[in-house]
C-alpha cells in the first residue's frame, strides 16, 4: 500500500491550497518542496530586521461575501489573516502623461471617481464596469459555484483585452488608463485574454487589499492546518522524477534518491518541469510540443528599499508610472529607453500606520538583459553583474525620486533582484513573472487543463486557470474538485 493519498510537489499557494482541501476531505497529503522554505511566492524575507514581500503585493476578493473571502473561509484562515483594505478611493493611482488617476473600490466610486477626469466619458465607464461583471458572472467557480460546463468562458479567452479597451471607447487618455494596472497581469493588449483583465480588475475593485506585515502570514495558516489535518510537508525535498508502471504514476523521486509512493499525484509547479520528469508514452509528443512551445510571461527587475526611521510616509495605494505615450509597455519593451514603467508600493507592518519601513518598485526586464550570467551561481556572477544591478537600481530610484521627492534621501539600504533572481527562485523560464502567456489568438493553446492522460496525475498552480493569489486559490479547487467531484466540494465550499 502506497504511503499517501495525495503527493503534491511544490509548497507555494498552489500546492498549499491543495494540500489544505485534500487533507480536510479526509486524504493523507505529503507535499514536496524542492526549497528549504515552504511558501513558494508567498515567502517574505528580511533585511536590515524589516519584512519584504516577494511574490505578492495586493490581491483581491477578500472582503465579506467575496470570492476569495469564501475560499479562504472554508480553508480556515481567513479570520486569521492581518489585512489592510487599500485607500477605497484610490487603491491604484495611475500616473500617465504626467497626470494621475485613480482606481476607486466599489462600482459606483469607480465610476464616479474616473468620470471627474472624464466628464464625457460616463457612458463608456459605465459600459465598461457592465462588460467586466458580464464577464465575470461566465466563470463559475470565480462565483464559487460548479461548473457544469454551461458557461462561456472560452469566449473571454478568445477575445483580446486590447480590442475589448478600445471598444469601449475611441478616447485614447481613457483607454490608457483602464489599461494602467497591466502590470499586475503583464499585459500584451493583443495577446492577453480580455478574461484575465476583467477577472482581476473585478476583484480589486470589489476589495483590495494588502498583507500586513507580509504575505506569508498565508502560507503559515495553510501549514498549519495541513499539519492539524494529518499532512506531512518536507522542504528541501526536490522531485527529480515520476516513476511510471502500468499507466500509472507509482512514486516521485527525490534529488536524494528518496522514493515517496502514493495513489494520486499533483504537479503544482511549471508544466514544462512536469513533463521533463517523465518520458512516459501516456504524455503524447503533441501534447509535450504544445506546452513547450507556449510563451512565458515577461520578467521583472525589483529593488526592495529599507527607509531610515519615519522617513518615508505609507502608502496605502499602489503607484503605476508611465515614461511613454502607451501604458503597454511590453509590445513596446525597449532597453534603450529603460525604465518606461514601473509599480511603487510600501508594505504595511503592525508598527506604525504613518511610516512605511519598506517599499517595492518593479519594472519590466527581459531575461536576454542578464543571460549573460545564467551559468554562474548565486554570489558568484562577478563584479559587473554587480555594476549593472546598480546602474539599473539608480535609474529606478531616480525616477521614483522625481514622482516622489525625498524617496531617495529616506533609503538607508536598498536590494534587487533580476530575471536571474527570479528564475532560480521560481523556477519559472526566463523568471517568467506570472508563468505562462495567455494568448487570445490561440486559447487552447495557451490554456492547460488539471487532468493529464496519467489518470493520477493532476496538475495545478498558476499555469492551471490564472496566476495571482485569486487565480491560483480557483485553479486549487478545480485541481480538487478532480479527485472529490466538482459539486460535492463547491457545496462544502459554498457552505463553509
Ligand atoms: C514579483 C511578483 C509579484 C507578484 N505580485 C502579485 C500580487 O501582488 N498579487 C497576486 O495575487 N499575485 C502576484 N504575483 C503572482 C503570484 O505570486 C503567483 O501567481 C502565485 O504565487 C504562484 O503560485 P504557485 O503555487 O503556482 O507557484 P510558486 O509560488 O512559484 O510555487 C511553486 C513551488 O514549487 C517548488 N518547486 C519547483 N520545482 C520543484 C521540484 N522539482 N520539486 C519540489 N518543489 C519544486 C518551488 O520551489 C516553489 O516553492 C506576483 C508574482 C511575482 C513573481
Amino acid at each position: 500500500m502506497p504511503k499517501y493519498d495525495v503527493v503534491i510537489i511544490g509548497s507555494g499557494l498552489g500546492g498549499l491550497f491543495c494540500g489544505n482541501i485534500l487533507s480536510k476531505e479526509g486524504m493523507s497529503v505529503c507535499i514536496l518542496e524542492k526549497q528549504k522554505h515552504l511558501g513558494g511566492n508567498l515567502q517574505t524575507f528580511k533585511r536590515d530586521g524589516k519584512i519584504f514581500d516577494t511574490g505578492i503585493h495586493y490581491v483581491g476578493g477578500l472582503g465579506e461575501g467575496q470570492n476569495l473571502n469564501q475560499y479562504f473561509k472554508y480553508a480556515g484562515i481567513v479570520d486569521r489573516l492581518n489585512l489592510e483594505r487599500l485607500n477605497m478611493d484610490a487603491f491604484d493611482k495611475i500616473n500617465f502623461q504626467d497626470k494621475t488617476y485613480s482606481y476607486a473600490q466599489a462600482y459606483d466610486n469607480f465610476i464616479e471617481t474616473l468620470a471627474q477626469e472624464f466628464p464625457n466619458e460616463k457612458e463608456a465607464l459605465i459600459k465598461y464596469t457592465n462588460e467586466i461583471k458580464k464577464i465575470c458572472n461566465e466563470f463559475p467557480l470565480y462565483n464559487v459555484r460548479p461548473n457544469l460546463g454551461k458557461d462561456n468562458e472560452h469566449m473571454y479567452y478568445e477575445r483580446s483585452v486590447g480590442d475589448f479597451i478600445r471598444s469601449i471607447t475611441p478616447n485614447k487618455i481613457l483607454q490608457n488608463v483602464l489599461a494602467g494596472n497591466n502590470l499586475s497581469y503583464a499585459g500584451v493588449p493583443g495577446k492577453t485574454p480580455v478574461a484575465i483583465h476583467a477577472l482581476i480588475t473585478n476583484s480589486l475593485i470589489e476589495g483590495a487589499y494588502r498583507f500586513e506585515d507580509g504575505s506569508h502570514q498565508v502560507a503559515d495558516l495553510l501549514i498549519e492546518s495541513i499539519q492539524s489535518n494529518g499532512g506531512t510537508l518536507m522542504p528541501d525535498c526536490e522531485v527529480v522524477k515520476l516513476n511510471v508502471k502500468g499507466g500509472k504514476v507509482v512514486s516521485a523521486e527525490l534529488k536524494n534518491g528518496e522514493i515517496i509512493e502514493s495513489e494520486q499525484f499533483i504537479s503544482a509547479i511549471h508544466p514544462t518541469l512536469t513533463l521533463a520528469m517523465t518520458n512516459s508514452k501516456l504524455l503524447r509528443k503533441s501534447y509535450r510540443k504544445r506546452i513547450h512551445e507556449i510563451d512565458e510571461t515577461i520578467s521583472v527587475f525589483a529593488i526592495y528599499v529599507s527607509f531610515k526611521p519615519d522617513s518615508f510616509k505609507y502608502l496605502n495605494y499602489n503607484y503605476y508610472h508611465f515614461n511613454e505615450g502607451s501604458v503597454w509597455s511590453i509590445p513596446n519593451y525597449n532597453p534603450e529607453r529603460w525604465p518606461q514603467e514601473y509599480l511603487f508600493l510600501t508594505l504595511p507592518t503592525s508598527k506604525s500606520k504613518k511610516y512605511a519601513e519598506t517599499a517595492t518598485a518593479m519594472t519590466y526586464m527581459k531575461y536576454e538583459e542578464v543571460k549573460q550570467w545564467e551559468n554562474s551561481g548565486i554570489g558568484s556572477r562577478g563584479s559587473d553583474y554587480e555594476e549593472f544591478k546598480k546602474y539599473k537600481a539608480e535609474l529606478l530610484i531616480d525616477q521614483i525620486n522625481k514622482q516622489y521627492p525625498g524617496f531617495k534621501s529616506g533609503i538607508l539600504n536598498y536590494y534587487t533582484s533580476t530575471p536571474l533572481s527570479m528564475k532560480s527562485y521560481t523556477g519559472t523560464r526566463n523568471g517568467s513573472i506570472y508563468g505562462i502567456q495567455h494568448n487570445s489568438n490561440e486559447p487552447l493553446k495557451t490554456r492547460i487543463a488539471p487532468r493529464t492522460k496519467i489518470p493520477n496525475l493532476l496538475l495545478s498552480g498558476q499555469n492551471v486557470n490564472i496566476h495571482g493569489v485569486l487565480g491560483v486559490t480557483i485553479g486549487s479547487v478545480l485541481t480538487c474538485t478532480e479527485l472529490l467531484g466538482m459539486e460535492y466540494l463547491l457545496d462544502k465550499i459554498k457552505k463553509s
